[in-house]
């Protein structure tokens, strides 16, 4: 049987990682957006003079996808913020395609004309996937700040499909949208696409973001909504707390272990492996949600950023409680929650591991302290 192409990125993405390539990344493109979502992490206001004062031009993009590229990326996810707030998106975007990348975007749609949605469709990306914060104008007002932006993701969305650009629609979920999942997982399918949930929303970055705890959803919540979306529909198009290509399967020892060596790194996704992030300001980190470790992509290139960056991942502490912990198998702990939930590599952060008892509770009756 012939292998589909998300089989084929992750037999990349597994080789990638036993020799240390770095094959997929997610290039942060901005950290502004027309949107003002709630739960948030990154979200600078559009015309936020500092924030573009920080980003990086089209040539530095550019120049750093070519360096990117020899040193052996293929799988690019752009993101942002609002990659289509970029007034310099398309040149960037086209000079990408140009080097060949298989390439996802990420968006929120609501600014995606008919006349973009064309442009794009005569080079499309692999796929974009568009982010539904609610199934009506009602609910984005309340998680967006924008009710008008309901109509104008659905435009969006629907000018996407008119071009037969392939469409991944996923949602978050919050206190503004959790009771909605049937509505919108509806929604996705009119769409063609089933709905992937984000179900963890993690603490804002340093300097920007709002206030997404305030927004997230209770441990029991979260093992509550799980469960009746398992209960609703099985495992079939349900992706729950959908990874970017960048942070991958979980599968990404598999290639070190299968090549002989010993695994050290406290991360079991891609990330410093054969994956990276680069935020807005050019700087490359393991994932999105970490600041640290952080590499400068200086004169020296990103070839050598890299190779930093990988020693920098190998010195993280992995936590010992994590690993010795019985129901980690129910539990979404990995290095940059840890950190961002608690400020330290290698502490058991109390909401992932209230979330993991609440789970273990709902699916077999047990409790455990
Ligand atoms: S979550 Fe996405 S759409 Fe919402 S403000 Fe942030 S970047 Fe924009
Ligand atoms: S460190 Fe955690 S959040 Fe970052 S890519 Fe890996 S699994 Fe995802
Ligand atoms: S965060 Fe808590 S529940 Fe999760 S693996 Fe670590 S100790 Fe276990």
């Amino acid at each position: 049987m012939c292998a589909g192409w998300a089989e084929i990125n992750n037999r990349i993405s597994i080789n990638a990682a036993a020799g240390g390539i770095p094959v997929s990344a997610a290039f942060e493109l901005t950290s502004r957006c027309n949107f003002n979502c709630k739960m948030c992490y990154v979200c600078h206001s559009p015309g936020n003079k500092a924030a573009i004062a920080t980003e990086l031009d089209a040539g530095e993009w550019i120049r750093i996808g070519e360096q990117s590229r020899d040193a052996g990326l293929f799988l690019l996810t752009l993101t942002g913020g609002e990659v289509f707030l970029r007034n310099d998106f398309q040149e960037i975007y086209e000079a990408y395609s140009r080097m060949g990348f298989n390439m996802t975007i990420y968006s929120n749609a609501s600014l995606i004309t008919a006349e973009k949605a064309k442009w794009l469709g005569m080079i499309p990306p692999s796929k974009v996937c568009v982010s539904i914060y609610g199934a009506s104008p009602e609910t984005y007002e309340k998680v967006t700040g924008h009710g008008e932006g309901y109509e104008k993701t659905i435009r969006g969305i629907e000018a996407l499909k008119n071009e037969n650009i392939i469409v991944s629609v996923r949602t978050t979920v919050t206190q503004d949208n959790f009771r909605e999942f049937g509505q919108l997982k509806a929604l996705a399918e009119s769409f063609g696409s089933g709905l992937g949930v984000v179900n963890y929303v993690s603490p804002a970055r340093p300097g920007c973001g709002n206030n997404p705890l305030e927004t997230r959803l209770t441990p029991e919540q979260t093992a509550q909504y799980e469960l009746e979306i398992e209960q609703q529909n099985g495992e079939i198009n349900i992706e729950v707390n959908p990874e970017t290509p960048e942070q991958g399967p979980a599968k990404a020892d598999e290639g070190r272990k299968s090549s002989g060596e010993t695994v050290k790194s406290a991360f079991k996704c891609q990330a410093g492996k054969c994956g990276f992030w680069i935020n807005w300001k050019g700087y490359l980190t393991p994932c999105g949600l970490l600041d640290i470790p952080c590499e400068r992509i200086g004169e020296e290139g990103f070839a050598a950023a890299w190779e930093r960056l990988k020693k920098d991942c190998l010195e993280i502490p992995a936590c010992r409680e994590c690993q010795q912990c019985d129901i980690r198998e129910y539990c979404m702990s990995c290095p940059a929650r840890l950190m961002t939930e608690t400020g330290a590599f290698d502490k058991p952060a109390a909401y992932l591991c209230d979330t993991a008892r609440n789970r273990l509770r709902l699916k077999t009756g047990l409790v455990r302290q």
